[in-house]
């Protein structure tokens, strides 16, 4: 059984940390194109360089450069039989870069994961974790960007993804645990249930 997933969200919806534990649960690669950019600019690399800017404005690295990262990622051995991407695809652009990446492979997408959470709560968690681990796009003016960009570039792939009907909507408000075991709960009644015992 292959779990070729997506987890969508806006900043701060608890989507990384959910996203780790579903993957892990799965068996498969957590694929996010935050944490991949962010080590390159933490490592100084070309990569890093490039898209150091963008980045610390809270705009979106061009889709030919984060769409060529995520091909090379997932044509790994590990990600053969499934993965999670977490921030990726963020615009119709990348989704539909995906498909054809997919369609190529004579692959396609399991399901993807909305998380649900209100505007103000998700503000109030990113300022938390401004505060926790110091990110330098974690500030009042960029977080209003990228919440802006969610809105009005990432929030409509969702369309696309409901009318395959791929979209598990997911109350992200809640505990930690009482969203995992919503996640997976919505996974299960598409038969897709964790390789690793104890996971759910
Ligand atoms: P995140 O940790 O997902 O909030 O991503 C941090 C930053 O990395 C974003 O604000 C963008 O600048 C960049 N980024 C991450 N994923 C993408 C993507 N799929 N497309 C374009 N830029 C991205």
């Amino acid at each position: 059984m292959t779990a070729r997933l997506l987890i969508v969200g806006p900043q701060g919806s608890g989507k990384g940390t959910q996203g780790v534990i579903v993957a892990s649960a799965f068996g498969v690669p957590q694929v996010a194109t935050g944490d991949i950019f962010r080590a390159n600019v933490a490592g100084g690399t070309e990569l890093g360089k490039r898209v150091q800017a963008i980045i610390e404005a809270g705009d979106l690295v061009p889709d030919e450069l984060t769409s060529e990262l995520v091909r090379d990622r997932l044509a790994q051995s590990d990600a053969a039989e499934g993965f999670l991407l977490d921030g990726y695809p963020r615009n119709l652009g990348q989704v539909a870069d995906l498909d054809a990446f997919l369609d190529g492979r004579g692959e396609s997408l399991d399901a993807v994961i909305e998380l649900e959470v209100p505007r103000d709560e998700s503000i109030a968690r990113i300022s938390r974790r401004a505060i926790e681990q110091g990110r330098t796009d974690d500030t009042e003016e960029v977080i209003a960007n990228r919440l802006s960009i969610y809105e009005r570039e990432t929030a409509p792939i969702l369309d696309g993804y409901r009318a395959r009907g791929l979209v598990l909507a997911v109350d992200g408000v809640g505990t930690l645990d009482e969203v995992t075991e919503r996640i997976f709960a919505g996974l299960a009644t598409r038969g897709l249930r964790p390789r690793r015992s104890g996971a759910a």
